[in-house]
């Protein structure tokens, strides 16, 4: 993990600009705890990725509470190539003034240079790809090889790094663990599907009642039962017997496939600093 740090530290000393990538649904889970140490005072744009699956009213507020801590803030879809045309644009007024600088020393295009960093799966590789608008195969940070970096152009202005910062999110907190599992952020072999389950069961049927409820065909007296009733009811119901984990397996694969609707884990009120 230091290793990882430290690659990505020697990399940012060559560029203006960080694109930090999170998910939409998750985005304070699925950052590295250290990155405002990591980043320091390098201009940032928060983008918020895979919007296509975030509830966008929460999306909003997270973009408000990002801008409110003095960071650009977008939200994205780099699946479907939404708004990505505007990272080069917000970069460029982050660098305003070095632009006008070189400008006035005769440099006629000065270039920007950036590198996206976040944790696995959030979707740097597509967001680089989708940039620069070809398929370049993206390593990421292998320890031990060493690689001539290339600069990619999004435009002739616009540069990115080819290869992503790639860091690590906080696995031994257990809810972050919990929020990363259901999202499908982190390998299936790593958590408990019975606890992943049971909390998208409890998580789903407290924020998103009504798509919970219509999803699994769910009457007001199943909606009464206990959380444990229901994931009783919900495996015989769907024909798992008394056979949970497979129930708890369903509701993994059914968030992950928006069965529920577009949902946001986490709400910014809750945390009251950027870097919790
Ligand atoms: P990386 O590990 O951060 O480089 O992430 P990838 O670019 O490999 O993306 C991880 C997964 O998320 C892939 O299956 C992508 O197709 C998917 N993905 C990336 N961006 C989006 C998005 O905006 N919306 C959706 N729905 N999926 C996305």
């Amino acid at each position: 993990m230091a290793k990882a740090r430290n690659q990505v530290q020697e990399k940012l000393k060559q560029v203006d600009v960080v694109l930090e990538i999170v998910d939409a649904r998750t985005p304070e889970a699925s950052r590295n705890p250290m990155m405002n140490q990591i980043v320091g005072q390098k201009p940032r744009i928060m983008v918020l990725n895979k919007q296509d699956l975030a509830d966008p009213e929460i999306t909003k507020q997270w973009v408000a509470y990002y801008k409110g801590f003095g960071y650009e803030a977008i939200a994205i879809d780099a699946q479907h190539a939404k708004r990505l045309n505007q990272i080069p644009q917000l970069a460029k007024k982050l660098m305003a003034a070095k632009i006008a600088k070189q400008k006035s020393r005769g440099i006629k295009n000065p270039a920007i240079r950036a590198m996206c960093i976040g944790i696995p799966n959030v979707g740097k590789s597509t967001i680089l790809n989708r940039l620069i608008k070809k398929n370049v195969a993206v390593t990421g940070n292998r320890p031990g090889v060493t690689k001539n970096q290339q600069w990619l152009k999004a435009d002739e202005t616009f540069q990115l790094l080819d290869t992503p910062g790639i860091l690590w999110p906080k696995f031994e907190d257990e809810m972050i663990g919990k929020k990363l599992a259901l999202t499908g952020a982190i390998a299936d072999s790593v958590y408990q599907e019975d606890i992943v389950g049971m909390y998208g069961l409890q998580f789903f049927r407290e924020n998103y009642t009504e798509s919970f409820r219509r999803a699994y065909g769910l009457n007001a007296d199943d909606l009464a039962l206990s959380d444990a009733d229901l994931m009783i009811h919900l495996a015989k119901k769907n024909g798992f017997a008394d056979n949970y984990n497979r129930m708890a397996e369903r509701i993994i694969f059914d968030a992950r496939q928006g069965k529920f609707g577009r949902y946001t884990l986490e709400k910014p009120e809750a945390e009251n600093d950027a870097n919790a």
